[in-house]
């Protein structure tokens, strides 16, 4: 009887949706590491930019359109940070849930020509990668409420580490003193970063990498970190490292290193968020030391 029951299954695979994984997307390679570690084997993830890739501009391919289309759960970053995804969304039959991990986050408000708007690089701080992890956590349990129980211990697992690293990047950063505290980076991607532990970044390009910076404007970054001097200039994983290499070249800074800003590395310790996240603060620190 048994046997006959399993053959029927065979011939039926609708009448068994809990062998169907949940297929879920995600946008970027951060997004991609926050749900895998939440999702664990319990989900079938296909991300769309990936390590050491720009999502600001990104043109995706016919296979990334399919699994759109075949997505349980697509998870994006939002705040504005992948246009090209609400575009293809919009026209596309997707019908899957679709989440912004950044929900629930307090946006950064920036200045950008004449106009304010929210800073999408909510990621670069540890308290609100405990909203992302969180809001995933979620959406997994909704489109996989037979898992909730592991989504939910997994989730909690991960805040543990996550906390840990956050009580030391307090610790560590409390020690600067205010001298040592103001940084270049490629483009605009470290704000919320700069707000948790007040450290000032400025940078020749803007929120997106799409901006190009003007002569005038790279020659009046490269007088105001001469006149208020800035202790380390650090290229971007995402960027062309030479407009950095000029300008601290020119005002007599020093390059401090690579920061990962909108994408992991493909391997190494900052191949995960959590991995990321301690390089950059290493990195910082010991560029900003006295
Ligand atoms: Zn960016």
């Amino acid at each position: 009887m048994r046997v006959l029951l399993a053959a029927l299954a065979l011939l039926l695979p609708l009448s068994l949706p809990a062998a169907d994984k949940p297929r879920v997307v995600t946008s970027f390679s951060i997004l991609a590491d926050l749900t895998q570690e939440i999702g664990g084997e319990h989900i079938v993830l296909t991300n769309l930019v990936g390590p050491e890739e720009d999502a600001h501009h990104f043109e995706p391919s016919p296979d990334h359109v399919r699994s759109l289309l075949e997505a349980d759960l697509v998870v994006a970053n939002g705040l504005g940070f992948e246009p090209w995804l609400e575009r293809l969304l919009a026209s596309s039959e997707a019908r899957g849930k679709r989440i912004n991990a950044s929900q629930g986050v307090v946006p950064l408000q920036v200045q950008e020509d004449g106009e304010t708007v929210s800073d999408p690089h909510a990621w670069q701080s540890l308290s609100n990668a405990e909203l992302y992890v969180r809001n995933i956590a979620k959406a997994l349990s909704e489109v996989d409420p037979a898992n909730a129980k592991t989504y939910a211990s997994n989730r909690d697992a991960y805040l543990t580490k996550l906390h840990t690293l956050l009580k030391t990047a307090n610790q560590r950063t409390a020690t600067l003193p205010a001298s040592q505290r103001k940084v270049v980076t490629s483009h605009d991607a470290f704000g919320y970063l700069g707000q948790a532990w007040q450290l000032e970044f400025l940078a020749p390009v803007g929120l997106s990498t799409t901006d190009e910076p003007s002569a005038a404007e790279v020659a009046a970054l490269i007088r105001q970190l001469r006149t208020e001097g800035a202790r380390a200039v650090f290229v971007d994983n995402i960027q062309d490292p030479r407009l950095i290499e000029q300008i601290a070249e020119e005002a007599g800074a020093r390059v401090g290193g690579t920061l990962y800003s909108d994408a992991l590395a493909s391997e190494g310790p900052p191949s995960t968020y959590l991995g990321m996240f301690q390089h950059n603060l290493d990195t910082l620190l010991a560029a900003l030391k006295p």
